[in-house]
């Protein structure tokens, strides 16, 4: 396989994965909103080991959840692209961010959560995995 390459909006930080992702994520929550600035995030499951930065050094930003954790934030220093997630503590896995992939997703399987907070005029395909809130399966970090 090739491995899936992405980047931020500037191209000061690029990374390859070396394994696709497990599972994506669409989150309508606020704080998906305000990080991403846009209707929802994406958060592409993937093993911590599969991450390999090619060029650059991300800044994180750091912010608790409404469980407690604490989740560290990837972003580029030069044009503000969030590019990952990760829980601190959590060496399972982290969350790359869906927009930072350079081939388009796939979302037609995403799973969509806190779709009580969903924006008007948001529509999910028809059959969508779709949860309220958060849903009970473990999903790392947010
Ligand atoms: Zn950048
Ligand atoms: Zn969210």
């Amino acid at each position: 396989m090739n491995p899936l390459r992405g980047g931020c909006q500037c191209g000061a930080i690029r990374y390859e994965l070396s394994h696709g992702p497990l599972r994506c994520y669409v989150c309508h929550c606020a704080e998906c909103r305000k990080q991403s600035a846009s209707a929802f995030g994406i958060s592409c499951v993937v093993p911590r080991t599969a991450l390999h930065l090619t060029r650059g050094t991300p800044r994180f930003w750091s912010r608790v959840t409404d469980t407690g954790n604490t989740l560290d934030c990837a972003f580029c220093p030069e044009c503000g692209s969030r590019l990952w997630h990760q829980r601190r503590g959590a060496i399972g896995t982290l969350n790359i961010k869906g927009g930072s992939l350079d081939e388009p997703l796939d979302l037609g399987q995403a799973i969509h959560i806190w779709t009580s907070r969903m924006l008007p005029g948001v529509i999910l395909p028809h059959g969508a995995k779709q949860f309220p809130r958060e849903p009970d399966e473990p999903r790392g970090a947010p």
